[in-house]
């Protein structure tokens, strides 16, 4: 079970998006933030109710626990990174998400595009998840055209790694 089901096209050792311009970052982390804001609003669309909705019960956070994978993409760590800020970069050491404290996410309103798709339940279709999913991956690729982003797609345990290569506690 994935989050995401576009292939995985993943070079972690290409994750160079720290050195980007303010401008530029600040740019793209809003282009996504468009993205989310559409994905959003696609799963209170379909979705029937709350209660059937996502309860961030955070069970689907424990990867390794719940057999999953989170795939992220460039942009989404470049808005990642703009908005939470270097300083609260965590390496994954487990199978757990590390945003995941006590249960919940600390990171909910800035969660990737496969956390907002993924629904445990059947109220939204994994054939809609799917198109979620691929035309999320359509815009995020069309943002790193633009912005001469080299793209990348690739497991959240491997991106966050990398990020944290170096720095200090981590
Ligand atoms: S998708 Fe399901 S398992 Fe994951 S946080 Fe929401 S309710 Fe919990
Ligand atoms: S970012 Fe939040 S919702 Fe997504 S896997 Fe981590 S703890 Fe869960």
């Amino acid at each position: 079970m994935t989050r995401n089901s576009i292939p995985m096209e993943s070079d972690p050792d290409s994750l160079d998006i720290q050195s980007l311009p303010v401008e530029v970052a600040n740019q793209i982390a809003h282009e996504v933030e468009t993205i989310y804001q559409w994905i959003d609003e696609q799963i209170r669309f379909y979705s029937i109710s709350d209660e059937e909705g996502c309860l961030a019960c955070g069970k689907c956070c424990d990867f390794e626990t719940y057999d999953h994978r989170l795939f992220v993409t460039t942009p989404e760590l470049v808005y990642f990174l703009t908005h939470i800020g270097l300083d609260n970069l965590r390496a994954m050491t487990s199978g757990i998400c590390p945003y995941l404290d006590n249960g919940k996410c600390s990171i909910h309103v800035h969660r990737f595009a496969g956390c907002r798709i993924y629904l445990c339940k059947n109220t939204l279709s994994s054939q809609l998840q799917g198109q979620f999913s691929e035309e999320s991956i359509r815009r995020f690729k069309a943002i790193c055209h633009i912005h001469d982003l080299p793209y990348r797609y690739c497991d959240l345990k491997t991106a966050l790694n990398q990020l944290t290569k170096g720095r200090p506690g981590n």
